[in-house]
């Protein structure tokens, strides 16, 4: 097994950098992207020493049925090495492999798409070697996460790439017989569905029949449960652990929801964490879609027993110093904010040592935040607890007086989406920009998510004329706020010694100004008021 290349790196550990390789390979040369995503050697025989964590897990799983030495994790530019007359599979994990998630995708739409971003580059480089390798041997190319969705959009890209199948699905309960039923060419008698599982324009769930994918079937278990899913026994990229799968918040453009919930034990990521604290880690990154919502009560109000007994267990591990979560919603904060700083004083939190944390907004729009997220805010709710603006202000506050840093994403071009509702999120960017939290400018950031219908991504017409004023006006305003912080912060926050801190920081700093500039240029030629842009919702 091998990963997509840009999960396997660990970005220098600063903050939002694991968001480069979504970058288009034109403005980014090579050599910044190579310094900025940072090194990762492989151990003496070529596996690699820190891996993605849904790979650890199917090593796992693997492990309960296989030799040691018949299950690698590889390193990347080693997994060729691997591939002999008798290996049967070659599997491949993906997130963005040909660059079509949000993220990247605004970025293409920015800048054109004439060049192809870092993620897609990664992906295709791998590929072609791996394909090279296993030439005129029998193993089969498997690829398998989250980003097999991108494949169903353009499967020619698997003939272009030597892909035999892509698995949809979690796996970690049928990894063994889902090889060995491809191995054996068994795998289309087995009952798994030949085709795809995908959404339509009204996120509804649809079944394609096609003989290159394989998904779990309809009607059979379609998850594994929390007992089928085995712990990790690899350190990981970034010290992650996973506390649950799913999330039960019910957004209506949100497929993490359809899943069903699982809540590890404590114990379970006490486990976990401690196999990377032995591997010398000394802190833990809690993964889920919504840690607040973790063994919540009755109208999501927050469990606090059962989240505190799950940050302490994690700081018992002897050499962790330190945790933090990869998502939460900000009502939590706005509504619980001394639940954010009761952890931040078991995390050790502080001036020193700050919180990230993902947090999606979405929109600064109530209408649209009540049509597709009226979950979101609960228990608080928009209308008797204030606008949500006035509840993702309060959460801005209860994070950052706990510090937490939230790195926010909002969309553009959602479902019913009107150019009031972009206005509204300017609004609200360029309020929490000058807001204070006690005696200090606020602390955030905030990314632009581009959602692009499916027929456009098929037609590949990426292009700016694509965004209407408002939608850019969005874009502006985020990356803006942007520029600034990396221009308050980069110093404080980069990692290494003088030079490589320096080195980082001008590079972060050129980089902000550099994409500012140019969106700036943008909006001018299309006769955008920057003036205006910058001044909305602050008179
Ligand atoms: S809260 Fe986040 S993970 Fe949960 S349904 Fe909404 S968008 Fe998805």
């Amino acid at each position: 097994m091998v990963s997509d290349p840009s999960l396997s790196r660990e970005y220098n550990n600063f903050p939002l950098l694991d968001f480069l390789p979504c970058a288009p390979s034109g403005p980014v040369p090579e050599f910044v992207y190579n310094f900025l995503k940072g090194h990762r050697t492989p151990d003496d025989n070529g596996r690699a020493v820190l891996a993605p964590y849904a790979l650890r897990k199917l090593e796992s799983a693997l492990l309960a049925k296989n030799r040691r030495e018949d299950v690698v994790v590889a390193h990347e530019h080693f997994a060729s090495s691997f591939i002999k007359d008798d290996t049967e599979i070659i599997g491949v994990y993906t997130m963005d492999p040909l660059g079509l998630g949000p993220l990247t995708m605004s970025y293409s739409i920015l800048f054109g798409d004439q060049s192809k971003a870092w993620v897609r580059i990664e992906f295709e480089r791998l590929l072609k070697k791996l394909d090279q390798a296993r030439k005129g041997k029998k193993a089969k190319i498997v690829v398998g996460g989250p980003g097999v969705w991108e494949l169903t959009v353009m499967p020619e890209m698997m003939d272009e790439l030597g892909i035999d199948l892509a698995f949809q699905g979690e796996a970690d309960d049928i990894i063994n017989e889902v090889l060995e039923d491809i191995s054996s060419n068994a795998i289309y008698d087995k009952g798994y569905f030949q085709g795809y599982q995908s959404f339509d324009e009204g996120f509804h769930k649809q079944w394609v029949k096609h003989d290159r994918f394989i998904t779990r079937m309809r009607n059979s278990k379609q998850f594994p449960t929390l007992d089928d899913i085995p712990l990790i026994q690899g350190p990981t990229v970034k010290a992650l652990s996973e506390v649950m799968r799913g999330c039960g918040i019910g957004c209506d453009f949100c497929e993490v929801t359809l899943r069903p919930i699982r809540y590890y034990t404590p114990e379970m990521v006490k486990h976990e964490v401690e196999v990377n604290a032995k591997f010398g880690r000394n802190s833990a990154w809690l993964h889920s879609d919504e840690i607040f919502a973790y063994q919540h009560g009755p109208h999501f109000v927050p469990n606090r027993d059962a989240i505190m007994d799950l940050f302490r267990a994690t700081m018992s591990v002897k050499g962790i110093e330190y945790t933090n979560p990869t998502h939460g919603r900000i009502s939590i904060p706005a509504g619980f904010p001394d639940l954010v700083k009761d952890i931040s004083s078991v995390v050790r939190a502080g001036p020193e040592r700050w919180i990230g944390v993902q947090v999606g907004l979405e929109t600064g729009s109530d209408r649209l935040a009540l049509e597709h997220m009226p979950n979101k805010t609960l228990p608080l709710k928009i209308g008797p607890d204030g606008s949500w603006q006035q509840i993702v202000a309060e959460g801005v506050k209860g994070m950052n007086l706990a510090y937490w840093r939230p790195a926010f994403t909002v969309q553009v071009g959602q479902m019913d989406e009107t150019p009031d509702d972009n206005w509204e999120t300017v609004a609200m960017v360029n309020r929490l920009s000058n807001m204070d939290v006690g005696d200090s400018p606020s602390e955030f950031t905030v990314t632009p998510m581009q959602n692009v219908p499916l027929g456009l991504i098929k037609s590949r017409t990426f292009t700016a004329e694509l965004l209407d004023e408002s939608q850019l006006a969005v874009y502006y305003a985020c990356y803006r706020h942007l520029a600034k912080m990396i221009k308050r912060d980069a110093v404080r926050d980069s990692k290494g010694n003088l030079a490589k801190r320096t080195a980082m920081s001008m590079t972060l700093n050129l980089g902000g100004w550099g994409l500012l500039h140019f969106i700036e240029g943008m909006c001018k030629k299309r006769g955008l008021d920057l003036e205006k842009v910058k001044r909305y919702g602050l008179d």
